[in-house]
């Protein structure tokens, strides 16, 4: 601060700070520069032991129309990096609309290539219609699904999707209270392929917080959907954000040194087991289950459940 005051950036001191952070104060060129720079040395695979993906690299890019996905898409883009847009429409009333059209605007403004799945066109149903209780779970589901199968059938070499520091330290948070081994072995940044049919899947932002995204948005002025998915429950992920959002106000700093400490302390939990994936009987992607995989059952779960019904003998008196 400086006798009139007004608050200077923390990195330059020249200019005046007008994106305050909970630890630091830059203005608006230096973020930036530290925002790209974070993402860049994400991408690099700074202490990740390898690197996300190249200049050469064809990346599918997943994009929900949500601040994150679109903070993502137009970063790589800032940087250089050749990108094709996925978004999958879920046909949840007016929220879908608005998120397609967030997509469609941004592609079409700057000229990036864009792969639209319209779950009720392609599969004949909408999320609703297929996820009986848990339409999160469902939607998960889906999204793993979708986002893989076009990125294997397109011949992309990496799927990138949006999540965040804060997406990261709130499933850390939920694997370790559940003590879920297999799940904290897994957890990283990278996900290599484990299956000719299985794409690499990389998190670019996993360094960034959701805090760092909502000002670069606002300064890039991007467009987002800002309204809450209708079917969000949640409850669970979204008491575990506001409990890490109440501890890094009293610690700043705290969600990154939780993560990032996680990241070079994993091999505590031990190495992730190989376990072979199988092959669908009916869409041939990879499963964990025989027979049919998690899509494909969920695709036929009403019509089984009819079929079931009909099965049903009466009792013999
Ligand atoms: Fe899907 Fe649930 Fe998110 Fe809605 S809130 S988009 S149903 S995961
Ligand atoms: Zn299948």
């Amino acid at each position: 601060m400086n006798i009139t005051g007004m608050k200077f950036c923390e990195r330059c001191r020249k200019k005046e700070a007008d994106v305050v952070l909970s630890t630091v104060r830059f203005c608006e060129p230096c973020f930036i520069e530290y925002f790209e720079r974070q993402v860049q040395r994400a991408i690099d695979g700074e202490k990740l032991g390898a690197e996300m993906f190249s200049r050469d690299s064809r990346i599918l890019m997943a994009v929900s129309g949500g601040k994150d996905s679109m903070t993502l898409w137009n970063v790589l883009n800032d940087l250089g990096y050749e990108t094709c847009g996925l978004h999958i429409d879920l046909n949840i009333d007016e929220y879908s609309e608005v998120s397609r059209r967030v997509v469609e605007n941004f592609a079409a403004s700057k000229s990036l290539d864009l792969i639209v799945v319209d779950l009720r066109k392609e599969y004949g149903k909408s999320l609703m219609e297929l996820a009986m209780r848990d339409a999160c779970s469902a939607c998960g589901l889906v999204k793993r699904y979708l986002m893989n199968k076009v990125a294997y059938e397109k011949g992309f070499s990496v799927l990138a999707t949006g999540h965040t520091l804060d997406d990261e330290c709130v499933t850390l948070l939920g694997n370790l209270t559940r003590w879920n081994l297999e799940f904290l072995q897994r957890q990283y940044p990278i996900l290599e392929s484990t299956h000719p049919k299985l794409v690499r899947k990389v998190k670019p932002l996993f360094r960034i917080s959701d805090e760092e995204t909502a000002a670069y948005a606002r300064i890039k002025r991007l467009e987002f959907v800002r309204e809450k998915c209708p079917l969000a429950s949640g409850a669970t992920s979204l008491s575990y954000k506001k409990v890490l959002n109440e501890l890094e106000q009293r610690h700043p700093s705290l969600k990154k040194a939780f993560y990032l400490g996680f990241l070079k302390n994993k091999s505590l939990f031990g190495k992730e087991e190989n376990f072979e994936l199988k092959t669908c009987e009916s869409c041939g992607m990879p499963t964990a289950n025989v027979g049919l995989c998690a899509f494909c059952k969920l695709l036929e779960r009403p019509k089984r459940r009819h079929d079931e019904k009909s099965k049903v003998k009466p009792l013999s008196i």
